[in-house]
C-alpha cells in the first residue's frame, strides 16, 4: 500500500509554498501531518485529535471545546481554505 497518492503530493505542494506558522497544528506545534477539519472548522493532524479524543473520552474540538457528531473527521482536502480562515480572521470579514 502506498502513501503516496495525488492528494498527498498536492498537499506537499501547497504547503511547499506557505509559511509553516499558518499550518501549525494546535496540539503538537508542527505542521499537520493527515489534516483534518473538523465542523468548527479547526483543523488539527488527525493522530493528535484522534489521541486528544481517546485521552478525553469526548470528540470536542481542542481549542473551541465544540463537540463533534462525528468519529471520523473528514480529511481536509483544501488546506488553502484555512488559510482563507486565516486571512479573514486578521482582516475581518468581506461583508
Ligand atoms: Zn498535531
Ligand atoms: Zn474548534
Amino acid at each position: 500500500m502506498s502513501v503516496h497518492g495525488p492528494i498527498a503530493g498536492a498537499q506537499r505542494g501547497i504547503m511547499a509554498s506557505l509559511s509553516e506558522d499558518d499550518f501549525s497544528c494546535p496540539v503538537c506545534q508542527e505542521i499537520f501531518k493527515n489534516p483534518v477539519v473538523l465542523s468548527c472548522s479547526h483543523s488539527f493532524c488527525k493522530g493528535c485529535l484522534q489521541q486528544f479524543w481517546r485521552t478525553k473520552k469526548t470528540q470536542e474540538c481542542p481549542v473551541c471545546r465544540r463537540r463533534s457528531s462525528r468519529d471520523d473527521p473528514p480529511v481536509s482536502l483544501v488546506i488553502g481554505s484555512l488559510r482563507l480562515c486565516l486571512f479573514y480572521g486578521r482582516y475581518g470579514r468581506l461583508n
